[in-house]
């Protein structure tokens, strides 16, 4: 392992930005990945999110393609990460002539079509949207000689399979392919050996510090949900909490039911437009606001320190999901908590989870929170709302869904007890 970055083999200029940037000791994946980059091998790099594998891939690219004039691609699961990628990559080239562009879905075309004109070095994109621009023809992959897969597994996940079998086949036939992933999988195999040198792998899966999370759940019917979110965050008073839904209008309620009570939570899904999400990311990750409400999707590849809790106020139906959720958390050494909220009918759920992690789960009595409400939110709720950063809270003489139903809270029935037939 190398102490600095000086024997990498990356060349004056961009050791010096390192130096500037602040990177002085190279992560493992960096000390592994920087060399065979530079030696143009394909290979498999297994690191966990928050290893630095963004330089460990951007830097040798840089200079492999400053050096050797060729084009190099970066495909990415989501917008958050495309973007992400691209500040790093432009911070790197402070002092070498490279240009590079982002591209991804839900931001304009005309730019993107603009920018891709310029004939770029390199191309950061999410898959979905770079195959709408070669279908319109609006980019040429023919000199990509260079192609980075990075949370190739996430990429899959999301279905992106097929889009990226399709942008490899557009780019150049010899060129370096390399797949970075948290975990292995057998779409990351078949992935590489159909389109890469070689299958080598490097570094390590990823694997979640289990004792050092501490998981529990609460089981209680759907209409008390809300009201137990809520008292679960008044009595755990979260440094900083993620909280998962399965449905982007959900987390939008549950948003504004949590501030309604005085809680400081901003929503992220990923029908947003971007420029919000970016605000709600950096306020959140600046702990401008302690709680995230948040989708699967919009959550994907995020990487924040420091997040003490992880709520799952839905369930969802793949353990895998549970695992990359709870991963959140116990970051870096350090400890964490994961919550977990189901309906009666959602205890299978419970069951497969334990059988992936190999541990049974502490089941918390919902009876500590005192009486719960029934909280039911109003059905024909209203869209499209531009959503409030901190310090505009919802509910504040904002409009509200007209009539009773919005929020029986306060009014409602005491908690119930355990009728699971009912609904
Ligand atoms: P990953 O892609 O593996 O999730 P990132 O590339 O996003 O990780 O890096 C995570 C964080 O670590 C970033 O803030 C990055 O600037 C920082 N970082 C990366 N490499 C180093 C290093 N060698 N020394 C210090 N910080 C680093
Ligand atoms: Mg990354």
């Amino acid at each position: 392992m190398n102490e600095n970055f000086d024997n990498l083999g990356l060349i004056p200029e961009l050791l010096q930005t390192i130096k500037e940037i602040g990177y002085t000791i190279p992560t493992q994946i960096q000390n592994d990945a920087i060399p065979l980059v530079l030696q143009k091998q394909d290979f498999i790099g297994l690191a966990k999110t928050g290893s630095g594998k963004t330089a460990a891939f951007a830097l040798p690219m840089i200079q492999r393609i400053i050096q050797e004039r060729i084009k190099g691609l970066v495909l990415v699961p989501t917008r958050e990460l495309a973007l992400q990628v691209w500040e790093e990559t432009v911070k790197f080239s402070k002092r070498v002539k490279i240009n590079a562009v982002v591209v991804y879905g839900g931001a304009s075309m005309d730019q993107q079509v603009f920018k891709l004109q310029q004939n770029p070095d390199i191309i950061i994109a999410t898959p979905g949207r770079l195959l709408d621009h070669m279908r319109r023809r609006t980019v040429n992959l023919s000199q990509t000689a260079i192609v980075v897969l990075d949370e190739a597994d996430r990429m899959f996940d999301m279905g992106f399979r097929d889009d990226i079998y399709q942008i490899l086949s557009q780019t150049r036939r010899e060129r370096q392919t390399m797949l970075f992933s948290a975990t292995m999988n057998d779409e990351v195999i078949r992935l590489a050996k159909r389109y890469m040198k070689s299958t080598q792998k490097i570094g390590e899966e990823t694997h979640i510090p289990l004792d050092k999370i501490k998981q529990i759940y609460y089981e209680v019917e759907r209409e008390f949900k809300p009201h137990l979110l809520l008292r679960i965050l008044q009595t755990e008073n979260p440094s900083l909490a993620m909280i998962f839904c399965n449905r982007r209008e959900d987390t939008e309620r549950i948003t504004e039911y949590l501030n309604k009570y005085g809680m400081n939570a901003v929503c992220l899904h990923a029908g947003m437009r971007q420029n919000k999400r970016q605000n709600v990311m950096e306020d959140f990750k600046q702990s401008k606001v302690n709680i995230l409400v948040a989708t699967d999707v919009a959550a994907r590849g995020i990487d924040i320190k420091n997040v003490s809790h992880i709520i799952n106020y839905d369930i969802h139906e793949n353990p895998d999901n549970y695992l990359h959720r709870i991963g959140r958390t116990a970051r870096a050494g350090e400890t964490g908590k994961a919550i977990t909220i189901i309906e009666p009918a959602e205890y299978r759920y419970i069951t497969e989870i334990e059988y992936v992690i190999k541990r049974t789960m502490r089941k918390g009595n919902v009876d500590e929170f005192g009486p719960l409400l029934e909280v039911r939110f109003e059905r024909h709720y209203q869209q499209n709302r531009s959503f409030q950063r901190q310090g505009q809270r919802y509910g504040q003489g904002g409009h509200r869904p007209s009539g009773h139903g919005g929020q029986s809270h306060g009014g409602g029935r005491p908690r119930f007890g355990g009728n699971r037939n009912r609904r």
